[in-house]
């Protein structure tokens, strides 16, 4: 198995590479730094950028907009805007309801959504978990009821991130009661907009507010923003789940962390303020995620090249998502520890610092709380344990 680059690949990456060195606006690359938080604005700017350069939604079909990368080019770009430090567009806009309205859209729908959505002109959100349905998904119960050229809902969603500012909704809603779960579940476009409908703030333990619960009473949502057939939804939002693969681990923004907490190391080590035995412990838990994140890094990239030979790669996206979350997860653990008391302190306000003099310190322990979701959604990592039993391991 070839798991070196090849010459064009490495002009490919060089030609990224440089893009983003010119591109990128230097107050972004700041607070990603920084872990500061980026508003709406900051993604809007950036994912408007690309979309300029034709890089936004670079897996789309070439005729919506998309490149025709091989799976290892989209590898490198992934890599490269992690390693320098350049923010991800809205994954909501990108990776779910393009690739899905390309795929399952009305010829109306595609006209009126694609270019908006990669240009971001339309903030979309998704409306999938319930209180009742998470993990079990196929459990929900908000309704939509047909009445004449309208469906009516009501119900609740939970967990809805960035439904403050988005102007549709993507979700799932049930058509039907009888026969199977999955059978009476339909996939439906809506525009926040619409009357009935009311968004209230979760805060998470970091302090954002980026999750909410959404209640519909009443609102009428016009047949014509169903996607695919009324009571197949479930196909619809199974392929929408699927999406994301070759990218879930997150490598490169993992590479990119452990370069950062290796320019502590130096600071702290020059600074006098490790004990030599500090050092010696700080050393070996460093040498411990690097060799970690090599052996994920190669698992990525036979992932990658088995799927550019049209390998198949869906298996292995769980074991990339868990141990990818799980890499995120211990990043965040070795920085709160290297902040020491200082590092504990959480911003007045809530929510993460965008105060430059406090740095990575200030930044500290929101970043660590703020990642504990990532071993929750898209799909918990016990959901994704059971998947590598069932389907790798044959339990
Ligand atoms: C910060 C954040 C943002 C989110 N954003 C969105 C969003 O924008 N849109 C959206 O639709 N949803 C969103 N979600 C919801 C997310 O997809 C769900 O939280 C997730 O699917 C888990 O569902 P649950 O929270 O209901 O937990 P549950 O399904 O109740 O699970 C609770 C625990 O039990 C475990 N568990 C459940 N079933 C099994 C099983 N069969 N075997 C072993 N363990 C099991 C789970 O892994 C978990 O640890 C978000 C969640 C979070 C935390």
């Amino acid at each position: 198995m070839q798991l070196d680059f090849t010459p064009a690949e490495i002009a490919f990456r060089d030609e990224v590479r440089s893009f983003l060195r010119d591109a990128l606006p230097d107050d972004l690359r700041q607070k990603m730094v920084d872990r500061a938080h980026l508003g709406k604005d900051d993604i809007v700017r950036w994912q408007r950028i690309l979309n300029a350069r034709g890089w936004a939604v670079t897996h789309w079909p070439a005729e919506y907009g998309g490149q025709q990368w091989t799976p290892t080019e989209r590898y490198i770009f992934q890599e490269e805007m992690a390693l320098a430090h350049a923010p991800e567009g809205s994954p909501f806009n990108v990776n779910m309801i393009g690739p899905v309205l390309c795929r399952f859209g009305t010829p109306a729908q595609k006209e009126r959504f694609l270019a908006a959505t990669a240009n971001i002109d339309i903030w979309w959100c998704q409306g999938f978990s319930e209180p009742g349905a998470g993990s079990d998904l196929a459990s929900l119960k908000t309704s939509a009821v047909r009445d004449g050229d309208h469906y009516v809902l009501n119900g609740q969603k939970i967990w809805t991130t960035q439904a403050q500012h988005a102007d549709w909704m993507f979700g799932l809603f049930r058509t039907d009661n009888s026969g199977k779960q999955q059978q009476g579940i339909s996939f439906l476009l809506l525009d926040m907009r619409t009357p009935g409908i009311t968004v209230r703030p979760i805060e998470t333990i970091d302090g954002e507010h980026d999750a909410n619960e959404v209640f519909f009473d009443d609102v009428r949502v016009p047949v014509e923003n169903l996607v695919g057939e009324e009571g197949r939804g479930w196909d619809v939002a199974k392929n929408l789940l699927g999406n994301e693969r070759s990218g879930i681990a997150r490598i490169g923004l993992s590479k990119e962390r452990l370069s950062q907490l290796r320019a502590l190391e130096a600071q702290l080590t020059a600074s006098g303020e490790l004990a030599e035995e500090e050092r010696h412990v700080l050393a070996r838990k460093l040498a411990e995620v690097e060799v970690d994140l090599r052996a994920l890094e190669l698992t990525q990239l036979r992932v990658v090249a088995a799927d550019a030979h049209g390998g198949g790669a869906n298996a292995a996206a769980s074991i990339l998502k868990v141990k990818g979350t799980e890499m995120q997860q211990r990043m965040t653990e070795l920085v709160t520890e290297l902040a020491g008391p200082a590092g504990l302190a959480m911003p007045q306000a809530g929510g993460r610092t965008n105060d430059p003099d406090e740095g990575w310190v200030g930044a500290a322990a929101p970043f660590y709380f703020t990642m504990r979701k990532v071993s929750i959604f898209g799909g918990s990592n016990e959901i994704q344990k059971n998947i590598i039993a069932k389907t790798l391991l044959g339990l």
